[in-house]
């Protein structure tokens, strides 16, 4: 066996034995790079990530075999929450649900590269899925009966709950019933969850909302309100990113269980997606998922929560 490129003639000076020792590491190396390089399919040579598969087939007419036959898919998440689904500066998204979104391409035969990220605030969620615009939604999107009437949902691929977060200095709101009694005015965002919930604590007029979570961080820092409600992790992300500036009061009143909106009666699709939650689970793409994301932050790593029937 020839070792190309490093003959040893170019080594005059090296003894025998420290030759032998530098033809056995480059022969070692040789063999690393051979494994890396994939045989048996996938792996580094075709820089296809592990999980991505190879032109899998699926029955005709089902929202799988299109979305393979296309080799591309848009999906619906958000792109101001950080560890979820946040937009950087250089244009690529990256959170926990952008993760999950990756894992359910995969399973298409998608790579990450051939996914088309579109913001969707938790407003336009079921009007993104009913029209089409997007092929399926992850984002941080609570399964409920009232949204079941317009999507189906696949998962649960994780369990939240709503929190309130405040600045840094602030001991008089400790949680929500604290919320009447400081007077506070409590930001956050139309056609989501801890909207509606807030309700029961906060009069309507002290009550701000915004599309998008952001704007509420933005509200808190200028005191123009005293408190943000949404789910924990939501706030978990804002938080991280205030430097310091805000905390969450860390007492979840609610259970938020996250799913992926899809079409309304696509049983086939949610079955396909809760099986790739199912793989990904167990072969430990989801904890890598969320270790890479909001297990930078949240350190406990979820186990997927017990998927919920396809309807
Ligand atoms: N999970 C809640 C919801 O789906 C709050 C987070 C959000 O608005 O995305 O409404």
């Amino acid at each position: 066996m020839q070792v190309q490129g490093f003959p040893a003639q170019r080594y005059p000076l090296q003894s025998n034995s420290l030759r032998r020792r530098w033809f056995v590491t480059a022969a070692l190396a040789g063999v690393i790079a051979l494994v890396f390089s994939g045989c048996g399919g996938g792996g580094k040579a075709t820089g296809t990530p592990v999980g991505v598969q190879n032109k899998p087939t699926f029955a005709a007419g089902t929202t799988m075999a299109r979305l393979a036959e296309a080799g591309k898919v848009t999906v619906g998440t958000k792109f101001d929450q950080p560890l979820f689904g946040l937009k950087g500066l250089d244009g690529k998204v990256t959170g926990f649900d952008v993760e999950i979104a990756k894992i359910i391409s995969a399973g298409l035969g998608i790579n990450e590269s051939a996914i088309t990220f579109v913001e969707t605030p938790s407003s336009q969620r079921e009007g993104a899925i009913q029209q089409g615009k997007v092929d399926f939604v992850v984002a941080t999107y609570t399964i409920n009966d009232k949204r079941r009437q317009l999507v189906s949902f696949a998962g649960p691929y994780y369990q939240a709950g709503q929190d309130i977060m405040v600045k840094k200095e602030n001991t008089t709101i400790t949680g929500p019933e604290s919320l009447r009694t400081a007077k506070a005015k409590v930001c956050s965002v139309s056609g989501s969850t801890p909207a509606e919930k807030i309700k029961e604590y906060v009069d309507a007029s002290n009550i701000v909302l915004f599309d998008v979570y952001s704007k509420c961080a933005d509200a808190l820092r200028t005191g123009q309100v005293d408190a943000v409600t949404t789910d924990n992790v939501v706030l978990l992300g804002l938080a991280d990113s205030s430097g310091g500036a805000f905390k969450l009061i860390g007492k979840p009143f609610t259970v938020e269980p996250y799913g992926i909106g899809i079409k309304k009666g696509d049983i086939a699709f949610c079955q396909f997606i809760n099986e790739q939650l199912t793989a990904a689970s167990t072969d430990g793409r989801y904890a890598k998922a969320w270790e890479s994301t909001a297990g930078k932050v949240a350190r406990t790593t979820p186990t997927l929560p017990t998927l919920g029937a396809c309807s």
